[in-house]
């Protein structure tokens, strides 16, 4: 694997290398032995998604040297987060996932404490214990509401879902970024919430940017939303937001640590997330994002570009509807004309250096047609020359 003479440089004429060299510490990664990569790819969990605004660690290290009464703390944070997006209550869980799991449980249990004690065993309590949800919203992060001990009623139609309704029924869920593939809109699934009296609840998780979806859903009158802190909002990766109406941030709350003998004892946020997830919120509605998108738009073309006048592959530029609405780089080849999988170029990113990590979906690697997607929202300042150049080698080389 041959590294790359020009990326040295561009990497050391960086910001966050300059800065970084120039306060002397411990190299804790290095120590460890665990390598460090551009994240060419986007805000994947498992690739620790975005990197929090440097005033959020002044947040973060500001609480980390005071004890404050927590619940006063709570209290106070849910109120300025809820005011700054326009939201009648607003609570710091630690996750999107907690909050999925904390939300339905408000739901489940109000603020009964003999229910908030008992649930996940909702058998003969008079608990509710259904949540209806589109097939097509099914997902993997419904396991996070499922853990307050509800089963979940599938359908597919409006008719279906009303027919489906009954009094066990906790809430109706709903996946924004799976909007387009039900039948079931956001606009009607509110409606159809509000004529029944049953709480809607949105996760949308993964849906920033743009800004104006931190109130589009609560517009759209949805009961409960709910935001990953770790994602396009900047905040620690270990926080979520909670979104909606005051009774169920309450009971929520009254589900969650650091109350004991609940079932979000084990979803603990600290001082330091509470406060840093606020700022998190505060440091994403000021920022420009008119100029942070035009950036966008020109490292997604840099990348392009980079490999454009390769006769064999084609390029392209889109933007995803809902979850992950940035300029992403495509690149599309046909294995007969080109001897490389999608899997090698990735493998060979990732083991070059500076590693780089593309976006990890992948194409069938026995397909005829090979893809690699490339994200580009969360590369630093002088990076993108990196990737480009690399991507142009790899490809060149093959
Ligand atoms: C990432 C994600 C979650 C989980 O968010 P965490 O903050 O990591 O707990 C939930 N739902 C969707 C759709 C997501 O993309």
């Amino acid at each position: 694997m041959s590294s790359l003479p020009l990326a040295g440089s561009v990497i050391a004429s960086s910001e966050m290398a300059t800065e970084a060299a120039s306060k002397p510490g411990r190299d804790f990664f290095k120590e460890l032995n665990v390598r460090p990569f551009i994240n060419a790819a986007g805000t994947y969990t498992m690739l620790t998604a975005s990197l929090m605004w440097p005033e959020v660690m002044d947040a973060i290290d500001y609480a980390s040297k005071v004890f404050v009464p927590l619940g006063d703390l709570h209290d106070a944070v849910g109120k300025h987060i809820a005011e700054l997006v326009g939201s009648e209550g607003a609570m710091v869980t630690s996750g999107a996932a907690a909050a999925l799991t904390l939300g339905t449980a408000a739901c489940i249990t109000g603020k009964n404490s003999d229910w908030i004690r008992r649930i996940p065993d909702l058998a003969g309590t008079g608990m509710k214990s259904e949540v209806i949800i589109q097939k097509s919203h099914r997902y993997g992060y419904d396991h996070a509401v499922r853990n307050c001990g509800i089963k979940m009623v599938e359908v597919e139609t409006v008719e279906e879902l009303e027919r489906a309704i009954n009094d066990r029924t906790a809430t109706l869920h709903f996946f924004c970024d799976a909007e387009p593939k039900g039948k079931i809109s956001a606009e009607q699934l509110t409606a159809l919430g509000k004529k029944h009296n049953i709480p809607t609840f949105a996760d949308a998780a993964d849906v920033l940017p743009p800004t104006e979806h931190l109130s589009k859903y609560l517009k759209l009158g949805f009961d409960l939303v709910t935001f990953s802190g770790g994602k396009g909002l900047r905040g620690p990766q270990s926080t979520g937001l909670l979104l909606g109406k005051k009774h169920l941030i309450e009971a929520a709350r009254m589900n969650a640590s650091p109350n004991g003998d609940t079932i979000g004892r084990g979803m603990k946020v600290n001082k330091e997330e509470m406060l840093g997830l606020m700022v998190a919120v505060e440091m994403y509605l000021k920022r420009d994002a008119k100029a942070e998108w035009s950036e966008w738009e020109r490292r997604a073309k840099v990348v392009a570009d980079s490999v454009k006048d390769v006769a064999t592959i084609k390029t392209e530029i889109y933007v995803p509807p809902i979850a992950n609405h940035v300029p992403t780089v495509r690149i599309k080849w046909d294995k007969a004309t080109l001897n490389l999988t999608a899997d090698a170029v990735r493998k060979q990113l990732r083991a070059g250096t500076p590693a780089i990590e593309i976006v990890p979906a992948s194409s069938p690697v026995a397909s005829a047609t090979q893809e690699i997607n490339i994200g580009i929202w969360q590369l630093q300042p002088g990076e993108v020359d990196v990737v480009a150049a690399r991507l142009k080698e790899v490809i060149k080389n093959s």
